[in-house]
C-alpha cells in the first residue's frame, strides 16, 4: 500500500513555534526521509472560514503567510504538494455525503470541538459549518487516501472521528476509503506546546505565540518577558520547573550540543532543572540560554523567509500548481466514492438501465 501523508494548517495568521514543534518540523523530516510516496500539505481556508466567516481578508492574507512559513521551514514543493482547501470542490462534495454517516451527538462529544466552542464564546450560537468541521476534515484526509496524519495532540479526536467515518463508509458502500493513522511527536511537550502566558496551548486565536516570522529582537523580548514560576522571586529561592514556560520550551528545543556551546557549566537539561529546583539559579540566565537555543533554530527559517518574500511570483506559482495536482487526486477518489455510493448515473460501465 502507498504511504501517503496529509496534514495542514488553518490560515488564521502566521505560523508559530507550536506548529513547528508539533507538526512542521516533523513534516520536513518525513518529507526528506524518502519513505512516503505522496505528501499533501493543505492550507485549510474553508475550515478557517467556519469561525472567521466575517473576516475573509484575514484568511486571504494569511494564506500567503502560511505558504511562506512552509517554504521557510523547508517544505520542498518538489517533494510535497502545497494546496489550498477551497480550490478543491470535491472536498466539499465528500463532506456533504459524509454528514449522513455522523450523528449530531457524536460531534457534540468531540472534546476538541467542545473546548473550541467554549474558547470562541459561541455558547448557543454555534455556526453549523464550525460544528461540522471534523467531518470536513475527514474529507480532506480521505480524499488523498492519506495513511498518516502528522499533527499536534489536539487533533487526536478529529482523526478518531475520521476513522469512524471511513469504517462506516466502507461497511455501508464497500471497501473504498483508507483509514488514516495519527502521528504525534514522540516528545510529549511538542504535542501541545503551551503559550507564552503559560496556560492554554499556543494558538493563533489566543495571542500567546512566538511566530516563526518574528525577528530576532521580538523573539528575545518575548522570551525575556515569559511566564516562569511566580514563587521564584529571589535567585536563591527554590523554583518549580513544571508549568514553567522557559523549561517547557527548553524541553521542546534543546539539542545535545547546546549546553557545551552556550552553557558549559551544565552537562544537560536535567542538571539545569535540578539546580533551579534547589534554588540559586536565576530566571534571566535560563532565559538567555533559551534565547540562544531558539535563535539558532529559527535563524535559518528567517533567512529562507527573506528569500521567498522576494520571490512572491514563485510562491504563487507553487500554490497554483499544488492546487492542480491535489485536485487531480481528489477527483480520482471522488469518482470511486460516487461509484461506491451508486450516484455515478452516467457511468457507461455501470448504466442505470441495464
Ligand atoms: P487556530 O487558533 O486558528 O485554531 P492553531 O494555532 O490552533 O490556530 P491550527 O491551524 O488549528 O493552529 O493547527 C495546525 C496544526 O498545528 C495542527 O496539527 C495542530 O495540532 C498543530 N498545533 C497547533 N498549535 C499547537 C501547539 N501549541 N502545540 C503543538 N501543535 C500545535
Ligand atoms: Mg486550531
Amino acid at each position: 500500500m502507498k504511504q501517503i501523508i496529509l496534514t495542514g494548517d488553518r490560515p488564521t495568521g502566521r505560523l508559530h513555534i507550536g506548529h513547528y514543534v508539533g507538526s512542521l518540523r516533523q513534516r520536513v523530516i518525513l518529507q526528506n526521509s524518502g519513505e512516503y510516496d505522496e505528501i499533501y500539505i493543505m492550507i485549510a481556508d474553508a475550515q478557517a472560514l467556519t469561525d472567521n466567516f466575517d473576516n475573509p481578508e484575514k484568511i486571504r492574507s494569511s494564506i500567503v503567510q502560511v505558504a511562506l512559513d512552509y517554504l521557510s521551514c523547508g517544505i520542498d514543493p518538489n517533494k510535497s504538494v502545497i494546496f489550498i482547501q477551497s480550490m478543491i470542490p470535491e472536498l466539499t462534495e465528500l463532506t456533504f455525503y459524509y454528514m449522513n454517516l455522523v450523528t449530531v451527538s457524536r460531534v457534540q462529544r468531540n472534546p476538541t470541538v467542545k473546548s473550541e466552542i467554549q474558547q470562541r464564546g459561541f455558547n448557543t450560537s454555534i455556526p453549523v459549518g464550525f460544528f461540522t468541521y471534523p467531518i470536513s476534515q475527514a474529507s480532506d484526509i480521505t480524499a488523498f487516501k492519506a495513511t498518516v496524519v502528522p499533527v499536534g495532540d489536539d487533533q487526536a479526536p478529529m482523526i478518531e472521528q475520521c476513522q469512524e467515518i471511513v469504517h462506516k463508509f466502507n461497511q455501508t458502500y464497500g471497501e473504498t476509503l483508507i483509514e488514516p493513522k495519527i502521528m504525534v511527536s514522540t516528545n510529549a511537550t511538542c504535542r501541545r506546546l503551551p503559550g507564552t502566558d503559560g496556560h492554554a496551548k499556543m494558538s493563533k486565536s489566543l495571542n500567546n505565540c512566538i511566530y516563526l516570522s518574528d525577528d530576532e529582537k521580538t523573539v528575545r523580548e518575548k522570551i525575556m518577558s515569559m511566564y516562569t514560576d511566580p514563587n521564584h522571586i529571589r535567585v536563591c529561592d527554590p523554583g518549580c520547573v513544571e508549568g514553567n514556560c522557559v523549561f517547557t520550551y527548553l524541553d521542546a528545543f534543546v539539542h545535545d550540543g547546546d549546553f557545551e556551546k552556550y552553557l558549559p557549566e551544565y552537562k544537560n537539561l536535567d542538571e539545569l532543572k535540578d539546580h533551579y529546583r534547589k534554588g540559586g539559579l536565576g530566571d534571566v540566565k535560563v532565559k538567555k540560554f533559551l534565547n540562544s537555543v531558539m535563535q539558532e533554530e529559527l535563524a535559518p527559517i528567517r533567512e529562507r523567509r527573506a528569500y521567498w518574500e522576494n520571490h512572491m511570483d514563485e510562491v504563487m506559482d507553487i500554490l497554483q500548481k499544488g492546487c492542480e495536482k491535489a485536485r487531480q487526486r481528489a477527483m480520482e477518489t471522488m469518482a470511486e466514492v460516487r461509484h461506491a455510493m451508486k450516484i455515478d448515473y452516467f457511468n457507461p460501465n455501470d448504466p442505470i438501465i441495464k
